[in-house]
């Protein structure tokens, strides 16, 4: 049954290391285009040491583990850095709960206030944000509807992966690709992108 397949934060992160490290070279190109190209590189660097410490934790809690996450993003350069860093921090505060569809919820809604208030970017400015709010709220909608946490994470895949693509036609109005103006129309937003494949390694695991 849905509601007893529960997720493992640390195989959740590993799988999300895995599609990072895939899609590496597309995500530099599309900061390239839009920006300085140095995106896929940090966010794989990031990455690189938030697996090196599930490495070295092998029975780590769900805190502990986007704790991680949270402070290899804090300690990367770029935007995007202290941007994820300050989203993943909301998903350790809320996971010393465990990993249930409420405490997801409340993540991904702390999560997109923390970056919203940073970064000063709202819906349809294409960054980050264009997928984390929905996935927020598509979790929040599973959560009162008392969904199961596979069925919660597929929704938020899913409405992650919508807000994504909708940064395509957009322009962006924050962040370096604001300097390119309409030249950014017709490229996704990789920080965007990430945030999808974020939620995508999740549903591979409660798949
Ligand atoms: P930099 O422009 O410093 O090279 P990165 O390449 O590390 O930054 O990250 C670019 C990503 O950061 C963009 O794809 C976008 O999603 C995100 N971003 C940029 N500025 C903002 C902002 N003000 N608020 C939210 N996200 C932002
Ligand atoms: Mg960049």
């Amino acid at each position: 049954m849905d509601t007893a397949i529960t997720v493992d934060a640390g195989t959740w992160i590993r799988r999300f290391v895995e599609q990072a490290e895939r899609h590496h070279e597309e995500l530099t190109e599309l900061d390239r285009q839009t920006g300085d190209g140095d995106y896929g590189t940090n966010l794989r660097s990031a990455l690189h040491r938030a697996a090196a410490h599930l490495d070295a934790h092998s029975s780590d809690s769900p805190r502990s583990v986007f704790s991680s996450v949270a402070d290899a993003f804090l300690n990367t350069g770029g935007t995007s850095g202290p941007l994820f860093g300050m989203w993943f921090r909301e998903f350790a505060k809320a996971t010393e709960a465990g990993l249930t569809t409420a405490v997801l919820a409340q993540a991904a809604t702390a999560g997109v206030a923390a970056v919203m208030r940073l970064g000063k970017a709202e819906v349809g400015h294409k960054t980050m944000v264009d997928a984390m709010a929905p996935a927020a709220d598509a979790l929040s909608e599973a959560a009162a509807q008392d969904l199961g946490v596979a069925q919660a994470i597929r929704k938020a895949a899913d409405a992650a992966h919508v807000g994504s693509a909708t940064t395509k036609d957009l322009v962006a109005l924050r962040g370096r690709a604001s300097y390119v103006g309409d030249r950014a129309r017709g490229v996704l937003d990789p920080g965007a992108l990430t945030v999808a494949m974020f939620f995508a390694s999740a549903t591979e695991e409660v798949g």
